[in-house]
């Protein structure tokens, strides 16, 4: 077992600068017209260990991602957490507006990417101004650019109507940019991805018709399987999870206390879990047969 232990040693450092690497390099390839600027790494941390988070940051990730609130409120307020003073979390899940007042006490809340409808963002302005703090609170508009039944997001037909409802409507809210999940397992031989050529036009609508400027609307696009050719494409907002922190096993309705059965696995148990190895724990760690299988460790991992 000497391979994992390096593994556990290395793991979440070495993929995470490899991914760094790979963000500066696809920069560094956008055509002339878009601006050069790095985009934001959001390190997908759902269904992951405290640990995990921990040793990310320690490596300098400061942006982590999450999809359910209670386990954000979970990690969020977690002692081994607070002590990272400088973290900054982003709501990436489907929010519910009766869910708004527990996000909004997250410490550290930096963005969330998810507002999809003009009742979520009055509700999530009316939260934020009841905590009273100095700044709006970020957030992007989500935008269902696939018009996939599965996915939330507005369409973009309405895309331009709900963030002029976030402008006039939501005082407490700072609209920041657009973001959208897309088709998963695009074919890219068929061209550049429809659903970021989406956002891109839905970001010129925006910006064209509220008179705003394209430098100041971020785009929220890009996971593991396709960060590079979203920033490509010109994302300034990536989110990469299972490429930093290994595969994740599929989120399990009966263990209700979901995030609690998770905060405190040893990173190890969790990036090994990727389907190698058989780690001894009592939690079902072990993957289900056809549980998202990604490429971890990244084809620059070197193991000893
Ligand atoms: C889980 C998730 C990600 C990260 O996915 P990976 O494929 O693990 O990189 C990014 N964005 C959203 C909205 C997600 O739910």
């Amino acid at each position: 077992m000497k391979r994992f232990s390096v593994l556990s040693m290395d793991g979440i450092g070495v993929a995470l600068r490899s991914v760094i690497s790979r963000v500066k390099d696809a920069t560094a390839k956008r055509p002339s017209e878009l601006p050069k600027t790095v985009p934001r790494l959001v390190a997908v941390s759902k269904l992951k260990p405290l640990e995990c988070i921990v040793e990310a940051y320690q490596h300098g990730q400061r942006h982590f991602g999450e999809n359910y609130v209670q386990e954000l409120v979970e990690k969020s307020n977690d002692q081994k957490v607070q002590e990272l003073p400088d973290i900054r979390w982003h709501f990436i899940g489907h929010l519910q507006s009766n869910k708004c007042n527990n996000l909004v006490g997250v410490p550290n809340l930096f963005m969330v990417e998810t507002v999809d409808s003009t009742k979520l963002a009055s509700a999530l302005s009316s939260s934020w101004g009841k905590q009273n703090k100095q700044d709006p609170l970020n957030i992007m508009v989500q935008v269902n650019t696939s018009e996939e039944d599965s996915k939330h997001g507005c369409s973009s037909d309405h895309c331009v109507e709900l963030v002029q409802h976030v402008i006039n409507h939501c005082p407490h809210l700072k609209f920041s940019g657009l973001m959208t999940i897309g088709e998963m397992d695009y074919d890219w031989s068929q061209g550049g991805n429809p659903d970021f050529i989406c956002l891109v036009q839905c970001r010129k609508d925006v910006c064209e018709i509220l008179g705003l400027s394209e430098e100041d609307v971020e785009l929220s696009m890009g996971m593991s399987s396709d960060f590079d050719k979203a920033i490509l494409m010109g994302s300034t907002n990536v989110r990469v999870g299972s490429t930093i922190f290994g595969a994740r096993q599929p989120k399990q309705p009966s263990s209700a206390n979901a995030a609690g059965g998770i905060l405190h696995q040893s990173p190890r148990e969790t990036v090994l879990s990727g389907g190698t190895s058989q780690p001894k724990t009592s939690q079902g760690t072990n993957p289900a047969p056809g549980a998202e299988q990604d490429t971890f460790p990244p084809e620059s991992f070197n193991v000893h």
